[in-house]
């Protein structure tokens, strides 16, 4: 018979002990992030990938694949199957013929945040939690307030001052409870943990629960069944906490043992901004976990991360693919940022604008090769950063004289 949900359990990646999916959880007892597990057999057995021809084009398509067993409890705003959209132009000026970017800027709330508030919100409502709470850089705390509101979910929020203002209006009007901290996401963790301790509530922070992961998965699926289940060559990815790129690994070998793709698992490269890259400075040094960042800063606040929970596996799974990380200015953020919108008119987020910038440079220097397949995530829209970009425009008067304005142009 099939089931909705092939999930068997949690297991830890660092004791491997096991752990149950029906029972609310967070970190293992040893302190690492779980990992959601499926019984892989018994789904290669029953289901063949051409049956999801004709299923809604969301990311609960995957149902099999996801952690929620009951198919009343999900909790969905539409989101995934997000466009994989070839960049000719762009491939061009960069000397990538088969450049594609998978674009998360049209996703509900504007940012792939989406995939794991969809996902986990709906895990927690199956576990019956009424109460979360989570420090955030502004776009999961955006998406999981939305998410739970939905719910019927109560979330208290707290992020960094500086976090982008859209992403604070987008918790307010969620009525989440909303805190703002002078500091980093870091310090919001801190006092998470204690609003945790304290009121006994529900931690949804980054990997503190184990569903987000598997629903940032998705983009994986979603980019393997775009491309025929053929594996790209190459796949970058702007890394905070790395959830992304973590689950976009997990998908991806998955897949590969239900024998869904053909080929070796792309190369990934986790991409940083050089005023925060712990992660490229562990893997210059070839090291299986990160040290703390001290005074991070960068535009692209997403990947503002000064330590990740889940640092040894995005390095594991660079290990792994044998990828790479790759840290990039804010300078070359922003006019990367601007050649996309004008060569291509897609209007990224400055993270994978930051991504693109690492791909245009892996590229010069050899380490993507002529006529290898790359693909570049967008995790987020452009729109949801305006003051990235600065213009000067010229003012007209009602009447008179254009000549001067548009004689110009
Ligand atoms: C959160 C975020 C990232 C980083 O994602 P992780 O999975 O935490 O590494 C990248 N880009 C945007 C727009 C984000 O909001
Ligand atoms: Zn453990």
């Amino acid at each position: 018979m099939l089931k909705f949900s092939y999930v068997s359990n949690l297991e830890c990646p660092k004791c491997d002990k096991k752990y149950s999916v029906s029972q609310k959880q967070q970190l293992c007892e040893c302190g690492s992030p779980l990992l959601v597990k499926y019984d892989l057999d018994a789904l290669k057995q029953n289901f063949k990938q051409e049956q999801l021809v004709g299923r809604d084009a969301n990311l609960w398509r995957y149902h099999e694949l996801l952690p929620v067993e009951k198919e009343e409890n999900i909790v969905t705003l539409g989101e995934g199957m997000t466009p994989l959209l070839p960049m000719p132009s762009i491939g061009e000026d960069m000397s990538v013929k088969n450049l594609y970017m998978k674009d998360e800027g049209i996703i509900p709330t504007g940012t792939f945040k989406a995939r794991g508030a969809a996902v986990g919100v709906s895990k927690a409502k199956e576990l019956g939690v009424e109460e979360l709470a989570m420090p955030t850089n502004g776009n999961a705390g955006a998406a999981w307030s939305l998410y739970a509101a939905r719910a019927g979910i109560k979330s208290s929020i707290v992020m960094p001052v500086d976090a982008p203002k859209i992403t604070r209006n987008e918790c307010a009007v969620s009525g989440s409870n909303l805190y703002l901290v002078n500091g980093l996401i870091s310090d919001a963790g801190k006092i998470v943990g204690q609003a945790v301790k304290e009121y006994e509530l529900f931690d949804a922070s980054t990997l503190k629960e184990p569903y987000r992961i598997e629903g940032k998965k998705t983009m994986g699926l979603e980019i393997a069944e775009q491309m025929g289940w053929k594996m790209p060559d190459v796949l970058l990815y702007p890394t905070g906490g790395g959830v992304g790129l973590i689950g976009i690994y997990k998908a991806l070998v998955e897949l590969q043992s239900l024998g869904w793709v053909e080929g070796p698992l792309p190369r990934l490269v986790a991409v940083q901004s050089d005023g925060c890259a712990p992660i490229v400075k562990a893997w210059q040094d070839n090291r299986k976990d990160s040290d703390f960042w001290e005074d991070s800063s960068t535009i692209a606040f997403g990947i503002n991360v000064p330590k990740a929970l889940g640092d040894f596996l995005v390095l594991d799974a660079i290990y792994q693919t044998e990828g790479c990380a790759v840290a990039v200015d804010d300078n070359a953020i922003l006019e990367e940022q601007q050649t996309i919108a004008s060569m291509e008119g897609a209007f990224i987020c400055p993270e994978g604008a930051a991504a693109f910038v690492a791909a245009r440079r892996l590229r010069a220097d050899g380490w993507i090769q002529d006529g290898e397949t790359v693909v570049v995530l967008n995790t987020g829209a452009g729109i949801k950063y305006p003051d990235t970009v600065k213009v000067e425009v010229p003012v007209l008067e009602k009447t008179g004289r254009i000549e001067k304005e548009f004689g110009a142009r």
